[in-house]
């Protein structure tokens, strides 16, 4: 199985959880963490710390006398060329000091097993669109943390609502100005946001930007966005407060709530007493975009990007995907995203996917007229694949067949094809024609090993008795059927 990835994909972002593969995880716990330190996955052959005899397994403890709690930390304290490790061994007593002396441009050669050396921070909100209240039994353990873990965020770019930091993490974040950080705001106006995080003592959102900056840390921050709740006026608000803050507010991107099940029908259910969601977010009449309400969204966005561009020269504020697919309209052209600040976060996919086909097709086609894949996306993505596959089947001349599927694992409501499962796929087997299942490569959790319900891609090719291959964009569906 190949796990195709694009250039931008290439950046770690995403779920934690994802991270923590390795860990026995259940919900909310993650174990085999030592507060010695940091136990180490593998040390890079040549490098400083496999010359001075450092070895996978060792726990480092201490870099220049300083403690150890995370990879940020040993990031920040061993950027020196003389560095000072406390290593742990399982056959030795007691921590060796172990000196290295490079050269600051050559990596250490020290991969950790965890980015943090003690559990991952969880958060102490009641968000009523919580997607963790919403997942079913039976998913990837780690998609069951409630991570709001600042670290993460500054490593990987997960967003967090930075509710849960205290003095000591403020100490951290002026000490070593850990920038840019990613913060889900979802609305600037203090009371609205109590009740979209479901949490009475939030700090004041602003207050705490404002602090950020100070330090010299820029933030990227999304907008959820329940229609009737936080957006109109509020969120007009919201992307003028934030935007207003730019440079330190690098970006700002506005995302529709999804909903797999409404906060009425969790605490409905029978495993209502796992839930977080509180009794009155019964009462917030959540759901989901309607067409007409998309578009005022985007129409509101664009009338700040109009500004921003004349004033700045720059968007700073970005629809998500999911937008313009619900409001059924054209992305913007490329120049909009301004190098495309939050790929990850869904905006700006279908623009980079159109883009790669136009620019693909202007090149050379392969000699395809022997093979046969089935293409397999969700609902939502659906009518636009289509006809891109049409004109890539008369451009490589492949006998390409394209099947969307409806999440039956979430529910209809759930159409993005990146939250198709595994059983999903298994179910719809008897309607694939193809001798090669290619699949959206968002399916894959970010180690390109499990998908959501934790089936693997070796799984399905068993099951399916058929190649499986993940595919982002037509080059690499290109290469994916090209080299079958
Ligand atoms: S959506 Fe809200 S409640 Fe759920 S993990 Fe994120 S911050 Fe916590």
């Amino acid at each position: 199985v190949t796990t195709q990835t694009s250039p931008r994909r290439g950046r770690p972002i995403g779920a934690p959880g994802d991270l923590l593969a390795n860990n026995r995880s259940t919900r909310g716990r993650v174990s085999q963490h030592t507060r010695r330190g940091g136990v180490l996955d593998s040390v890079a052959p040549g490098s400083p710390a496999a010359r001075a005899g450092i070895k996978a397994g060792d726990i480092i403890t201490t870099v220049n006398g300083h403690r150890l709690r995370d990879v940020v930390d040993f990031q920040f304290y061993a950027a020196d060329a003389l560095v000072d490790l406390g290593v742990l061994r399982g056959d030795k007593p007691g921590v060796e000091t172990i000196t290295i002396l490079r050269d600051t441009a050559q990596d250490i050669g020290l991969a950790f097993q965890d980015p943090t050396f003690s559990p991952i921070r969880e958060c102490n909100n009641h968000c009523p669109f919580c997607f963790i209240d919403q997942l079913p039994a039976e998913m990837r353990t780690s998609l069951y943390i409630r991570d709001d873990d600042y670290r993460y965020s500054f490593l990987y770019g997960n967003f967090v609502t930075l509710t849960n930091l205290n003095k000591r993490d403020w100490v951290r974040l002026a000490e070593q100005k850990l920038s840019p950080l990613y913060v889900s705001v979802h609305s600037t106006d203090h009371e609205l946001r109590s009740i979209l995080l479901g949490n009475s003592k939030v700090p004041n959102i602003l207050d705490q930007l404002d602090r950020l900056a100070e330090l010299g840390i820029r933030t990227h921050t999304q907008i959820v966005v329940c229609p009737g709740l936080n957006d109109g006026e509020a969120l007009e608000k919201t992307i003028r407060d934030l935007t207003d803050r730019h440079p330190n507010v690098v970006s700002v991107g506005v995302v529709p709530v999804g909903l797999t099940r409404t906060p009425e029908e969790i605490l409905d259910s029978p495993a209502a007493a796992c839930s977080r969601i509180l009794p009155s977010a019964r009462n917030l009449n959540l759901r989901q975009f309607r067409t007409e309400e998309a578009t005022e969204v985007i129409a509101l966005v664009e009338s700040f990007q109009r500004r921003l561009r004349r004033a700045l020269g720059k968007s700073v504020v970005y629809a998500s995907d999911e937008f313009f697919l619900l409001a059924k309209t054209e992305v913007p052209d490329a120049a909009i995203y301004d190098g495309f600040p939050q790929y990850e976060n869904g905006i700006g996919m279908v623009r980079d996917f159109l883009d790669d086909w136009s620019t693909r097709r202007a090149g050379c086609a392969p000699d395809l007229r022997n093979r046969k894949p089935t293409v397999i996306t969700g609902k939502m993505f659906a009518q636009s694949l289509s006809s891109t596959i049409d004109e890539w089947a008369s451009w490589c001349g492949a006998d390409v067949q394209v099947v969307s599927l409806e999440n039956s694992f979430f529910g209809p409501r759930v159409t993005v094809a990146g939250l198709l499962t595994g059983r999903d796929i298994l179910s719809a087997a008897d309607q694939f024609r193809g001798d090669l299942i290619v699949l959206p490569a968002f399916m894959l959790d970010k180690t390109g090993q499990r998908l959501v319900d934790s089936v693997t891609p070796a799984e399905l090719e068993s099951e399916l008795g058929r190649p499986v291959s993940f595919a982002g964009t037509m080059t690499e569906l290109t290469s994916a059927v090209a080299t079958r």
